[in-house]
């Protein structure tokens, strides 16, 4: 089982979407992908806001 979610779901502008095999490791690319493609600090994608927004729209695949 993995999850994704598009960063689009975060509120940016963007068609990225995050791939990972559980939530910590969304967070993960996520952070990395904030960093280097929006100029975000690794705490503005880490703030509990942002994770939650993951967690609620993260989709569970089915491989
Ligand atoms: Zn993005």
């Amino acid at each position: 089982m993995s999850f994704e979610v598009a960063c689009r779901e975060l509120g940016n502008d963007c068609d990225f979407v995050v791939k990972g095999q559980d939530l910590e490791e969304i967070v993960k690319v996520t952070v990395e992908h904030g960093k280097e493609v929006h100029g975000q600090s690794e705490a503005q994608v880490r703030d509990d806001k942002v994770v939650e927004t993951m967690k609620a729209k993260a989709k569970y695949l089915y491989p």
